[in-house]
């Protein structure tokens, strides 16, 4: 199962570059504990509710087709640190129904699971730090924005700098 504290259902915030409305799903759980966290609410896996892969999509994609969003952000508390089968399967059907991922992880980008890569359009990696905090996007310096390009993974983060 997926443990889900939020969905935010169009977020104008977390898919910054693209300038166009996604539907936000705030996952429980998080162990990096980043000092100045935004978010320690989300540490706790218990926080909010759960739910199965198969019932997400469906959910997410008939919100999606009625707002006429077409970009899904999987942020939280830690993505990766949810039962990796269910979030697999939860990638895999949002891919198939043409919507676009964006995930916001504290893993590296090669500590990342391939399985989830083929599924993701743009991959936030790196832990908060908050000695390393800079204004805009990404919001510590060590944090990389990569996009998946021709079966690839581009790091872009400049662009977001250059951008705000
Ligand atoms: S990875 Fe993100 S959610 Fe987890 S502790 Fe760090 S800033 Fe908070």
């Amino acid at each position: 199962m997926l443990t889900i504290a939020k969905f935010d259902r169009y977020d104008m915030v977390n898919n910054p570059g693209d300038d166009t409305a996604s539907m936000t799903i705030w996952f429980s759980g998080c162990d990096f504990r980043c000092k100045d966290c935004y978010n320690r609410k989300l540490w706790d896996k218990s926080f909010g509710s759960k739910h199965n892969a198969p019932a997400v999509a469906k959910m997410v994609k008939a919100s999606c087709n009625k707002l006429g969003v077409k970009y899904v952000v999987l942020l939280g508390g830690e993505p990766l640190q949810q039962d990796k089968e269910e979030l697999l399967s939860l990638c895999r059907l949002l891919n198939e129904a043409g919507l676009k991922i964006w995930l916001y992880t504290g893993y590296e980008l090669h500590d990342v699971d391939k399985d989830i890569l083929k599924y993701v359009y743009t991959i936030k990696c790196g832990r908060y730090m908050a000695e390393l905090q800079q204004d805009g996007f990404p919001a510590s310096s060590n944090q990389k924005v990569y996009r998946s390009i021709a079966g690839d993974f581009v790091d872009i983060t400049n662009k977001f700098q250059e951008v705000d």
